[in-house]
């Protein structure tokens, strides 16, 4: 298939890769720069493999500007692991911990953590099945929590913190799967923020992990040792051998976003982005979005029609006319286009004018 013949594939993750990274990826995937090898082949100590990690690390380093405090990790076993490492990792100091909860994914991280300690929840939006994000005011903080965890963009549910919570020295957690490297961020805020991959930075297989050193070493003592954030600073992730090709080709997509301007290049493109597509919403008669307004995703447009019949007459229609993986999750019903780095402009313009066509056709 040529890339012309590509399709605009509005999947929540895995999901699009830039098309030059593919085609780099491509290029250099039987013989990498004169090895002779692929990356894909390669000893995750040998000189050539090294140097590409180093270089990863350095770019996202850099694009995020991550203070010398905290250490850059990859990590296996996605965001989800993640959600047992984290109260692995923090949850000794006091044995207890807050979690925000604001859609599926910081409740499963909650849940996790249940095993671990004692969980306060200081806030929720599970009353308007999680169309909003709680404000400041909102926030009952437990005084004596190890740390307080959020999830920064909900993708099933299609909102976004517009906001980074206020927790009076509580150290910040953040699950940022579905929109880091969309934004610049104060890295300096966070005790912990991780993200897994397959979303704005690479294939699966990887999760960024971003931690406050000063942090690290606390770990409760049953802790895997993989798991243990001391283990994987002490080793530079390799304790064991990392996700080499996903890491990889990270690298190549922090290239690519340096193309695009960097986080603060990536977000102008993504507000311009999703500002098309909710345009369209607010304008239509037959579609409506999911989320109140101050709190929709730039990431994850969620919506739906008049009717359930209507969405999945939509969504079809969608699919053959080459806009892919439109459905909503099963939980949340009616319709998500997830617009991450990788979506071009032009599949935003095409869908809104698919949906505006599709309007004055059934409407
Ligand atoms: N957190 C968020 C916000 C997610 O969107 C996802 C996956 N869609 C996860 C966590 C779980 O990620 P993983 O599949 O990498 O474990």
């Amino acid at each position: 298939m040529s890339s012309k013949e590509r399709i605009y594939n509005f999947s929540a993750g895995p999901s699009m890769l830039p098309l030059p990274v593919l085609e780099q990826a491509a290029a250099e995937m039987t013989n990498y720069r004169g090895s002779g090898m692929s990356v894909m082949e390669m000893s995750h100590r040998s000189k050539v493999y090294i140097d590409i990690f180093d270089e990863t690390k350095a770019d996202l380093k850099r694009l995020l500007k991550v203070p010398d405090s905290h250490e850059i990790l990859f990590m296996q076993g996605g965001a989800s692991l993640q959600f047992s490492a984290v109260p692995l990792n923090l949850i000794g100091k006091t044995g207890k911990a807050d979690y925000a909860i604001t859609g599926n994914f910081s409740d499963l991280a909650m849940k996790e953590a249940e095993k671990y300690g004692e969980i306060n929840i200081p806030c929720t939006s599970a009353d308007k099945n999680h169309t909003y994000i709680p404000s400041q005011d909102d926030i009952k903080l437990s005084s004596d929590a190890s740390y307080f965890h959020y999830c920064a963009n909900n993708t099933i549910y299609g909102t976004e913190w517009k906001y980074v919570p206020e927790t009076g020295g509580i150290p910040l957690v953040c699950d940022m799967s579905s929109n880091i490297l969309t934004k610049p961020v104060d890295v300096a805020k966070y005790g912990v923020i991780y993200a897994g991959a397959q979303k704005n930075m690479a294939p699966a297989g990887v999760a960024v992990v971003i931690v406050d050193k000063a942090l690290a070493g606390k770990e409760l003592q049953y802790t895997p040792k993989l798991l243990s954030y001391q283990v994987m600073i002490d080793s530079d992730s390799m304790y064991n051998t990392p996700a080499c090709y996903t890491i990889y080709v990270l690298g190549l997509v922090l290239k690519w976003l340096d193309t695009q301007g960097g986080v603060e290049g990536m977000e102008k493109i993504k507000t311009e982005k999703a500002k098309i597509l909710y345009d369209v919403l607010d304008d239509s008669k037959m579609f409506s979005g999911c989320a109140t307004k101050e709190a929709r995703s730039d990431m994850n447009v969620t919506f739906r029609s008049t009717s359930e019949e209507l969405d999945d007459e939509f969504v079809k229609e969608a699919t053959i006319a080459g806009f892919d993986n439109l459905k909503g999750h099963r939980v949340a019903g009616g319709m998500r286009a997830s617009i991450y780095n990788a979506m071009p402009m032009e599949g935003v313009l095409a869908l809104a004018d698919f949906m505006r066509d599709f309007e004055a056709k059934k409407g």
